[in-house]
């Protein structure tokens, strides 16, 4: 593992330009250009202006990140993700403003109080909103096939705010979309969750494979 550390302490901004542009095009050819646009775009930004606050420090490490850590998933997640693995989506539902939540949780911070009426939900919904991936947690690799991804608010979680007729609160989650061409996926599209066979399911969100249209 190397870092290395670059000075560019009292240089002129015509110098500072060309070493920090040379030390980019250092970087897209290690780590891929991807990686290295953002700051290729705040150079491209800092071109022609009279005050510039140069950096003393670069640092530049031609590494992916690759932490593994582990949590505790507390009583709530817990509970849920071993509802995934027997094909159930549970969720939580407030006494107090009547929200589901879904993942659940044991507290309402609406109401103040302490949440415990366990739901289960058939994990139908509605898409809120999508994206199509064309790359995944490689930067490097484009993926064979893009692939969609949607934000699924379930079936009978919406609040809407009266006034304004804006969703002031939904149960969702971010998924994949499958059984679907991108140019088909539309907002408000009714989705049911598709599972893997149960031998297989680990407890985990990987248990739902995808999200496939409901065709009524
Ligand atoms: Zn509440």
């Amino acid at each position: 593992m190397s870092v290395r550390l670059v000075k560019f302490g009292g240089e002129t901004l015509a110098g500072l330009e060309g070493r920090l542009a040379e030390l980019l095009s250092k970087a897209a050819a290690e780590v891929g250009e991807g990686r290295v646009s953002s700051w290729a775009k705040a150079l491209e930004e800092s071109k022609g202006r009279t005050e510039f606050e140069a950096p003393e420090t670069l640092v530049v490490t031609p590494y992916l990140l690759d932490f593994r850590y582990r949590r505790s998933t507390g009583i709530a997640l817990t509970r849920f993700l071993e509802g995934l693995k027997e094909g159930k989506f549970l969720g939580t539902r407030c006494s107090g403003c009547g929200r589901v939540l879904i993942p659940p949780r044991t507290f309402c911070e609406w109401c103040f109080r302490r949440v415990d009426e366990w739901i289960e939900h058939s994990g139908e919904g509605e898409v809120a909103t999508y994206s199509i991936a064309y790359i995944g947690t490689n930067p490097k690799v484009r993926l064979p096939k893009p692939e969609p991804i949607a934000v699924i608010w379930f079936e009978g979680t919406k609040v809407v705010r009266p006034n304004t007729r804006t969703v002031a609160h939904a149960a969702g989650i971010l998924h994949r979309l499958g059984e679907v061409e991108p140019q088909e996926i539309m907002i408000g599209m009714r989705v049911r969750p598709v599972w893997r066979p149960e031998e297989e399911r680990v407890g985990s969100i990987t248990d739902v494979l995808y999200f496939a249209s409901v065709r009524r």
